[in-house]
């Protein structure tokens, strides 16, 4: 009953002809109704990528957004501008944006908040770092995660968003978790979103991201909480992309 979504995450990555390589690899139509599939692009490519897509059913994701309405925020972007472009998705607190940028669960709230705002479907990253994980803390940290963002949240708007459970350590390492380790994970936040309403925890897609690749994607989205991926490097790679959007 969950559609599988695939969302390819170009972080700082990509240009207009690598979208031209997606058109082309999208002519015979592109995987069809079984899996929902979106690129999240850097802000320049995302009209672009608007337009290049406006016929076929690929949904376009911004990385980041500033929750603030509006006004003298010189590089920033709002949700009503991604929303005004006819954005769809937007990442918040992708552990890239956590460690490199400083975005603290207040921020990564906020920034929740106001993609819900402004009709955006929001696509909350949570994952532990390999240190968290030998310290025997990813249940701690993970769900703290959750939580921090949830728990602020009205009963309808936690129906509205998406979960990417991103383990750091494989994030851009090669080295995946394997299906039972992010299972597991998955299981656990599925479990948590059951302590706010067993239809939310049955409803709510969580994605997997850290390393999927064509090779590993069916085993990872044959597990029974896993609803689909968010892919970084495989995903600049249209063919990679598109087989793993098959395997979903
Ligand atoms: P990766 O990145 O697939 O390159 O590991 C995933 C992500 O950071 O979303």
């Amino acid at each position: 009953m969950r559609k599988p979504l695939i969302a390819g995450n170009w972080k700082m990555n990509g240009s207009l002809a690598l979208l031209a390589r997606f058109d082309e690899a999208l002519a015979d139509g592109g995987p069809g109704d079984g899996v929902d599939v979106a690129l999240i692009t850097p802000f320049p490519y995302l009209v672009p990528a608007l337009q290049t897509f406006r016929e076929r059913a690929v949904g376009i994701g911004a990385q980041t957004l500033n929750p603030a309405a509006d006004g003298a925020l010189t590089g920033e972007v709002s949700g009503a501008m991604l929303k005004d472009c006819g954005v769809q998705y937007v990442l918040a607190g992708h552990s890239e944006r956590r460690t490199l940028f400083g975005e603290s669960d207040r921020e990564v709230r906020q920034q929740v908040a106001a993609a819900l705002q402004h009709e955006l479907t929001p696509i909350l990253c949570v994952g532990e770092t390999l240190e968290q994980r030998d310290a025997d803390r990813v249940e701690e940290v993970v769900l703290s995660q959750v939580a921090a963002v949830l728990d602020t949240l009205e009963p309808g708007e936690r129906q509205r968003v998406i979960i990417a459970y991103e383990p750091v350590w494989a994030i851009g390492t090669g080295r995946t978790a394997t299906p039972e380790q992010a299972q597991a994970v998955h299981a656990l936040i599925r479990q948590r979103l059951a302590e706010y309403d067993s239809t939310l925890a049955s409803r709510m897609r969580l994605l997997y991201g850290g390393s999927m690749k064509p090779d590993n994607a069916a085993e990872l989205l044959a597990q029974p909480d896993i609803d689909g991926g968010l892919i970084g490097g495989a995903s600049l790679k249209p063919d990679d992309f598109l087989s793993i959007c098959y395997a979903a």
